[in-house]
Formats: structure tokens, sequence, C-alpha cells
């Protein structure tokens, strides 16, 4: 236990560390506010202590110096990180920060604030705050960039919160803060980000993987000296300075490689690159890195597909770096990247680092000001479900962009993947609802061709065209999907509109009496989903007056079907008994009190006993069980944290015994089926024998299986008595040994 005078002078220590850090930038009259925003922050949070033990006061600090060091944020940044968490924990008013600090902080630490509840709350409302959350983005960047110090600094301390909260936080953050943090361009941030999410997520693989990086060092250092080496020789030559890195990729990004091609570590191949640093003026950056990009390719034959100029044409995330794939003496690939101090500054700590250049602010400037133009017409787009609008700002985060030109010249950016149907929306509505072709350097080509970097493409139109359904899969940027959708939906709607006169008209010819119940009649006869789109097949003419005059004469039946012979259900009961028997030798304990409830198996992951697995809540379908490395997993666990359960499978053998249950029904139609339904999906019971007989409508059954507890079989005995035609379902004793 340490003492209070010891927490004391920690707290004190880390704070002028801070100081220290943030000293180069720091103008008249700036230390004597962060002091004050210290010493608010540290009586506020006073009494408080983190999961791990230490005061609290350690996170506000660790986060400021997050934004100096890692991000290159200023005083203000410093001031706000401070107190970001003081108004939702203290008594701290908003009112207060703004008298003290003034309103620009207090609308920082008011964004911060909100964010907070981003993803504290369960439902779909969570996609709703996102969308809140980049609102405030675009009023002030910072709060962004402030978050993901926070929420770096909490995945940094992970390890002291419970499972549940672990995946949870793990996978909000894979799931949105790692691909922001990738949108402004903190690489660095990013990438521990993932290589934390993986840590906390599947430690096996994280594990795995760096021990592997870490075995082959020695060899992989041998031969990048001996690759360098020539280079080396050159660039001395030129006299500008210069350093070579050579760093491993990131644990994440070799995972994802892995995952991706299905290959072992053994056969990545690109698992470091060659980073070439150059000391340059900012006037002769370009040339001099072309001319290393000339030595390395006199030495080594370049691949002409791998070449990436990001200096002449930056990414949108500020990227800037000129990459060249080349082979080396033993015919390996090795990618080579040239870029100036100033372009790995940025690689690695994104749009702050450009504040510091002030000859690039304006670059920069206008850069961010594209990119929140575009989130904010995403924003805008009030028909978008929630849902649907964190999915496409997504895609738009993780899609490298393609510059394309029009026939004037004027540059256009879409996501990669864009064809000239997205072109063409690009442009303008009319001129994407009208597209039959382009013209993509002067070479004519259908609407779904995919562009290519620095095309130049010309749209052509015809006043006859309009949008088909087929359109949707030509395109991908969200732009054109969503105007698609919503001609479409105009279009549908005009035709329903028709339709419905049609209808009306041909009801009168025929003499009958519009109504509720005869249009709910008619949407059934017809098979229709609803009455929209019973008028849309009128309208479309998919149905005549002679199929109207045809259901004016059916008279509705009872819809007999054939009699069963039971040889199927039979037959699928067999094939459910031997796909469950294999599946739960070993049963599943849920909750923190780990107890034998009901869950089914998600459909996306089949877990099988022994995987790392979390329990979800589901709406409708009671608790579903999903593999921690589950595709979804990242999705369920960041949006809905509050509905996920722990859970772990143990042997079965230890905590089951046999027991039987006698079931007695009516036969029906599936019944059968649906006993054993009960029995082998939703109750994940290991049955080991089961027979049916049925007899003149009577059916009898024997299934004799393995329980936890009474409870268990209750459980069980009140489901299966839940079934349509089971009359009753009672234990009874078998002949075990
Ligand atoms: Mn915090």
């Amino acid at each position: 236990m340490i003492d209070a005078l010891e927490e004391k002078k920690q707290i004190i220590h880390h704070y002028r560390r801070l100081l220290r850090k943030a000293k180069p930038i720091l103008k008249d009259g700036d230390a004597k506010l962060i002091k004050r925003a210290f010493t608010l922050a540290l009586e506020a949070h006073k009494d408080m202590r983190r999961k791990s033990g230490e005061p609290y006061i350690f996170h506000p600090l660790t986060v400021a110096e997050i934004c100096v060091e890692e991000i290159g944020l200023g005083t203000t940044s410093i001031i706000s990180a401070l107190i970001h968490d003081v108004v939702e924990d203290t008594d701290i008013e908003l009112a207060d920060i703004e008298r003290i600090f003034g309103n620009k902080i207090a609308r920082i630490v008011d964004g911060l604030t909100k964010i907070r509840g981003v993803f504290e709350y369960g439902t779909s409302a969570q996609a709703e705050n996102f969308r809140k959350m980049l609102f405030t983005l675009s009023e002030d960047v910072r709060v962004i960039l402030i978050k993901l110090a926070d929420r770096l600094h909490n995945m940094r301390t992970l390890e002291s919160m419970p499972r549940n909260k672990q995946l949870k936080v793990a996978s909000e953050t894979i799931y949105l803060y790692a691909p922001l943090a990738h949108r402004l361009g903190l690489n660095a941030i990013k990438t521990e980000m993932e290589d934390l999410y993986l840590k906390f997520t599947d430690q096996k693989i994280y594990t795995d993987i760096g021990n592997k990086i870490d075995e082959t060092r020695a060899s992989r250092n041998k031969f990048i000296k001996q690759f360098i080496q020539p280079i080396k020789d050159e660039l001395d030559h030129l006299k500008v300075p210069y350093e070579i890195k050579s760093r491993p990729k990131s644990i994440y990004s070799i995972w994802n490689k892995m995952r991706k091609q299905n290959i072992p570590f053994e056969e990545v191949y690109d698992l470091f690159a060659i980073r070439i640093i150059l000391d340059t003026p900012v006037e002769q950056e370009k040339s001099f890195c072309w001319q290393v990009y000339s030595i390395v390719t006199d030495y080594y034959t370049p691949n002409p597909d791998r070449l990436r100029d990001w200096i002449s044409t930056p990414k949108a995330n500020g990227y800037e770096s000129l990459h060249t794939t080349v082979m080396a003496k033993n015919g390996q690939w090795v990618e080579v990247q040239i870029r100036t101090l100033r372009m790995d500054e940025i690689a690695e700590k994104g749009y702050a680092a450009h504040w510091k250049y002030k000859d690039n602010a304006a670059k920069y400037e206008s850069n961010l000001e594209k990119w929140l133009v575009r989130v904010r017409e995403l924003l805008e787009r009030q028909d978008l479900t929630a849902l649907e609008f964190v999915d496409d700002f997504r895609g738009n985060l993780f899609n490298e962009e393609v510059f394309v030109f029009t026939p004037k010249g004027e540059l256009k950016t879409l996501p990669n993947g864009a064809t000239a149907l997205d072109f063409a929306f690009e442009i303008h509505t009319d001129i994407g609802s009208r597209c039959i072709g382009a013209k993509v350097n002067q070479k004519l080509v259908p609407i779904n061709h995919v562009l290519k970097n620095g095309d130049q493409i010309e749209i052509l139109t015809s006043s006859k065209q309009k949008p088909t359904e087929d359109w949707l899969r030509f395109v991908i940027s969200p732009k054109a999907k969503s105007k698609i959708k919503d001609l479409l939906k105009e279009d549908k709607r005009n035709v329903a509109e028709e339709g419905k006169e049609i209808l009306y008209r041909k009801m009168k010819q025929l003499k009958m009496e519009p109504g509720q119940q005869i249009f709910e009649q008619m949407r059934a006869y017809f098979k229709a989903n609803s009455q929209f789109e019973l008028t849309y097949s009128f309208g479309k003419g998919i149905y005549t007056v002679n199929d109207l005059k045809r259901f004016k004469e059916f008279k509705p039946a009872s819809p007999l079907k054939s009699k069963p012979t039971g040889q199927e259900d039979v037959k699928t009961i067999e094939q459910e008994i031997s796909r469950a028997k294999g599946r739960y030798d070993d049963i599943l304990l849920i909750g923190e009190d780990m107890d034998v409830v009901e869950y089914k198996l998600a459909k996306c992951c089949t877990p099988i006993p022994g995987d790392e697995v979390f329990g979800f809540v589901t709406v409708s379908e009671g608790i579903k069980i999903h593999r921690t490395n589950c595709p979804n997993a990242t999705e369920l666990l960041a949006n809905h944290g509050n509905r996920v359960i722990k859970a772990k499978w143990t042997s079965q053998h230890e905590l089951a015994f046999l027991t039987g249950i006698k079931v007695t029904g009516t036969d029906r139609v599936g019944l059968i089926n649906d006993v054993s339904k009960i029995i082998s999906e939703e109750l994940k019971v290991n049955m080991s024998s089961i027979s049916f007989r049925t007899d003149h409508g009577i059916f009898e059954g024997e299934i004799m299986l393995y329980v936890n507890d009474t409870r268990h079989l209750d459980l069980l005995i009140s489901k299966l008595e839940q079934v349509e035609g089971v009359l009753k379902a009672n234990r009874f004793d078998s002949k075990t040994n």
C-alpha cells in the first residue's frame, strides 16, 4: 500500500513531466492556465480512484500528455484534456469552466462530455449518438483528437477491467476509434489501438505472433543490413542527412494478412518495410525523394504496379510518401518508403503535426476542410437510418480513394472501386440519373466500368434513361447509392399510385366494393407483403383484370395440406441428434453467476466447446453465443456493449447427469421436428437417445439426455410443454447404470 504522501509525490512528478513536454509550445501565461486546470481536476477527482486502484488524476494527466507528445496538440487541448472528465464525474459545471477558461475550452469539454455517453447506453441509439459525435467533431476537431487520447489511455490500462468490459471497450475501439485515428492520419495511435485490441480479444494469437517476430529478428536484421548497404553508399554521396528505419509491421496487420490470405506467419512476405527518411528543406523534398527512388531502383528492380506517389497527390488523411516495391537479390519483394522528416512526422502524428509547419498550414486546412465538408454532407442525409449512416461512414474510412478528372481537368476524389456511374452522380444527380455510359480516356465504356487513378471521364446521357435496381450494384459511393435509392423510391411511389387508380377502376368494372377488408383479402390472395406492394404490382401490369376476376370467384377454403408420413420428421431428428451430439459435449455457463441458461449459438461463427466466447442478449431470440473473434463480434460489442454477458465452456461430464423425459401429445405435421429443435437447438442438451412412436394420431416420445440439475430439467420440460400439440412432458426414471 502506497501512503498518501508518496502518492502525492507521484502526482506532482507526473504533472511536472507534462509541463516539461509542453514547454516548447507554451506561450506567456499558458503555464498558469494549465496549472489552474490541473488544480481544478486534482481537487474535483480527489476522492476518485481508477479500477487499477491509482488516483483518478493520473488518467487526465496521461491524456493531456498523449495530446502533447503523441498528437502534437497545444495549450487549449492540454487544459481541455486535464478537465475532460470533471463535468461528467464531479459537481463542477460547464458554466464554471466557461468562467475560468473561456468559451472555447468550455465547448470542447462539453463536446467531450457528450461523446462520453456515445456507447454507454444500449440499443441503436448508439449509432445515433455517433452521428452526434461527428457533428461535434466537425465543429472543433480537437474534441475528437482528445477523445482518441482518452481512449488510447483507457486501452493501455484495460488490464484492470472486468472481462466483459474489456471486450466491449476493445471492440468499440477497433470498430470506431481506430478507423477514426486512421482517417485523421494518426497512424501510431491507430496501430497501437489495433494491437491492443488483438491483445485483449485474442491473447494467444497476439503472443504467438509477437514471439515469432522476436524469433525471426536476427535473420531479418541480417537481410536488411545487406539490402540497404549499397543504397547507403550512394545516399552518402547525396550530402543530405538521412536515416534508414526498418520496423516490422504491427502484430495486428500481420494477423490481418494471415487471416485474409489464409496463410501462416512464415508465408507473410512483407513483414517489414524499409523507410528512408531525408532531412531536406520543404522546397526540395520532391526532387530529393525522387532522386532516392532512382538510387533504389538502380540496384533493385521495382514492381511497376506497386509504385505509389503520395507526394504529388497526398492521401485525404494527409499522408505523404513515395512507395515502391523492389526485388531483393534473393528474389524477395521488399517495400521501400521514401519520405522526409516532415512527411514522416505527419504520417505518425497526423494532422496536428501539420500545424507545426507553417508553410503547409494552408494545404492542411484545405484538406481538413474538404473532409469535414464530406462528413457534414453525410450528416445532413436525414433519410439514412443511423446504422446505415455508420456503415457508410465506416465504408469511407476504410476505403482508399481514387483520383479522377472531369473533361475540363477538375480533380474529383471517389472511393476506391468507384464506377463511371459513381462519377456521374458525383457530378450531379441529373447527370447520374440519365447516365447511359461514359468515355474514359476517350474510350467508350459501360456505366459499371471501374475507374482508375488519373482517368479522365466524360459522361454520356440520354433523356430516356431511368435508374433501375441493378444500378445499386454498379455503384459504391454512399452518395450515388442513396441518390439511386431515392430515385427508385420515387419511381415506385408513382407506379403504386398509378396502380391504385387502375385497381379502383377495374374493381368498379367488376362491381366490387373497395374496402379495407377486401384489400386485405386481396393482399393475401396475391401474396403481396403490403398493400403498397399490391398496388405497385397492378401499376406494373403484373396483374390484369382477369386475375382480379379469379380473385372475385375465389372462395377461401381451409388450407389442407397432404397427410404426413412422419418419415421425413424422423430423418431430420436423427440429423439433429447426430449434430447435437458432436457439438455439445461441453456445456456453456453464462453470466456473472455462471448459470446454465438458455442460449443459441450464433450462425455467423458457430462456436464450439473450447472457443473463447461471449453471450449477447438479443431482442427476440434470447441469448446468442458468439466467438470473441466472430466477424460480427466487434460490431455487437461496440454498439451494444451493455447487452454482452460473460460465457464460458465447461466440461459437461463434470456437471451433467443422465435423465429421461417422456413426451406425449397429439400428432401433427412437424411436431416431432419442433420437439427435437427445442432440445438440440434451443436448449443445447446433450442427448443420449431419442425414440418416437405415433399411433392413431397420438405420439409418444422418450428422450434420454444429460441435464445439469433439476432446474435445468424443469426448464426443459416447461419448454417442451409449450410446443403446440404436446400434452405432457415429464421425467421418468430410466434403466441407467
Ligand atoms: Mn477519460
